[in-house]
């Protein structure tokens, strides 16, 4: 089988993952090893004509558009070495003993199809995972290899994204972190106890969670102008929310650790969405909404310094699906106590709802030439205000705003 037809042929069981960095986007199905699942829906059909070619072109060959870190969007191709694999993780296609044909590619044949898809102005990086052949380490060394091959041998400047494989060793990692711009260990699971449901020959600490300590003491304690490009990689994770009945503070918990302890760059949360001739078949598809609300929380443990004690969970443990998780927190803490917003630090300003890192910092610019008086001075300086009016004080006024009728 020629090059284009297996990248075909993985793109029929995998689409692309959402962009790198995109913010609150709908995540994709549950992944197998990063490689989320296409719709399962019968007769769905891409629609094909002369304007949407190209378009058509990506989605065959597994090309999405991600937005990088600082804002470039490139063409990405989301792929895999091979989608054949001796683990038998209950939710994916290509778990072991599964019926379905299985291509595999070598790393140079990988380095050298990319590269002929680079020449040709079709993608600009790649995200590059594996299903596990002769173990992990051996399956990881082909990833390196064919990183390696891409950097040194094919002189590849752009966007390398690599899935590490479950107990991957120190100095594998300290290698294929020479070559990368990202690493990602998807955890599935928030602790043993539910990995154990859902992935049974996975080791959740030994194998998922010391990869990702060891990548940060990585660049904790070594020069990161060994990287490719000067710099250390970023790492991600990615959990399947709602197969085994992980609640959202089991999930919420080990990602404020991630976050906070081994400084991942983000969290996806994927909704369980079933695949035929699989265990876990007969469970139905988890609510999207869930997947928004952790999103939503877990920006506000890396960007907004909100912690865990903070978030209004149920008895059961879970986020109230019906509120922003932001907004119910201003409601219990700011709505009787205002924030002025002339006085404010940047970590309170953090707290009220519509204002993010940039409105919060362009608030700050602003104080330090005048007085913000009035809403009218907040929409001038590019702030949201729809939100923010019942918990803030300007000059010592509350805005006017209309009370939600409920
Ligand atoms: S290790 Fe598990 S998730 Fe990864 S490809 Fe194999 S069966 Fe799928």
């Amino acid at each position: 089988m020629d090059s284009i037809s297996k990248f075909k042929h993985l793109a029929e069981n995998a689409v692309l993952e959402p962009a790198e960095e995109t913010s609150l986007r709908p995540a994709p199905q549950l992944a197998p090893c990063g490689i989320p699942l296409t719709d399962q829906t019968p007769n769905r059909q891409p629609p094909i004509s002369k304007q949407t070619q190209a378009a058509s072109l990506h989605k065959d060959l597994g090309i999405h558009h991600a937005k990088m870190p600082g804002g470039k969007t490139i063409p990405l191709l989301k792929t895999m070495l091979t989608s054949a694999c001796e683990r038998n993780c209950y939710y994916c296609p290509f778990r072991a003993g599964r019926s379905g044909r299985r291509v595999t590619f070598k790393p140079e044949e990988m380095a050298q199809s990319f590269m002929d898809l680079y020449r040709a102005g079709v993608v600009e990086g790649i995200f590059l995972s594996s299903g596990i052949i002769k173990g992990s380490i051996n399956t990881q060394e082909r990833l390196n290899i064919t990183a390696e091959i891409l950097r040194k041998k094919h002189h590849f400047g752009g966007y390398i994204h690599l899935k590490v494989m479950p107990g991957a060793e120190k100095e594998q990692l300290r290698q294929a972190m020479r070559y990368v711009n990202r690493l990602s260990v998807n955890l599935e699971a928030p602790n043993d106890k539910r990995l154990a449901l859902l992935a049974p020959k996975k080791q959740f600490l030994a194998e998922l969670v010391r990869p990702l300590q060891m990548i940060e003491e990585i660049r904790q304690n070594e020069p990161g102008h060994m990287g490719w490009n000067g710099r250390w990689p970023s790492t991600t994770t990615q959990f399947v929310v709602g197969a085994v009945g992980e609640t959202d503070l089991e999930l919420l918990s080990t990602s404020e650790y991630l976050y906070k302890q081994v400084r991942i760059a983000r969290a996806y949360f994927s909704s369980f969405r079933p695949v035929a001739d699989t265990p876990l078949e007969h469970l139905p598809p988890s609510n999207r909404l869930r997947e928004h609300r952790l999103y939503q929380t877990s920006f506000l443990f890396r960007d907004y310094g909100f912690d865990l004690e903070d978030l209004p969970f149920t008895q059961e443990g879970n986020l109230p699906l019906e509120i922003d998780p932001k907004l119910a927190w201003a409601q219990s803490h700011l709505q009787d106590n205002p924030v002025e917003l002339n006085r404010a630090e940047r970590q309170e300003l953090l707290r009220i709802p519509g204002i993010g890192p940039w409105g919060a910092d362009s608030i700050l610019s602003a104080r330090r030439v005048g007085t913000l008086r009035d809403i009218d001075d907040l929409r001038h300086i590019g702030v949201q205000t729809k939100r923010l009016k019942p918990f803030v004080l300007l000059d010592g006024k509350r805005p006017t705003f209309q009370l939600p009728l409920w």
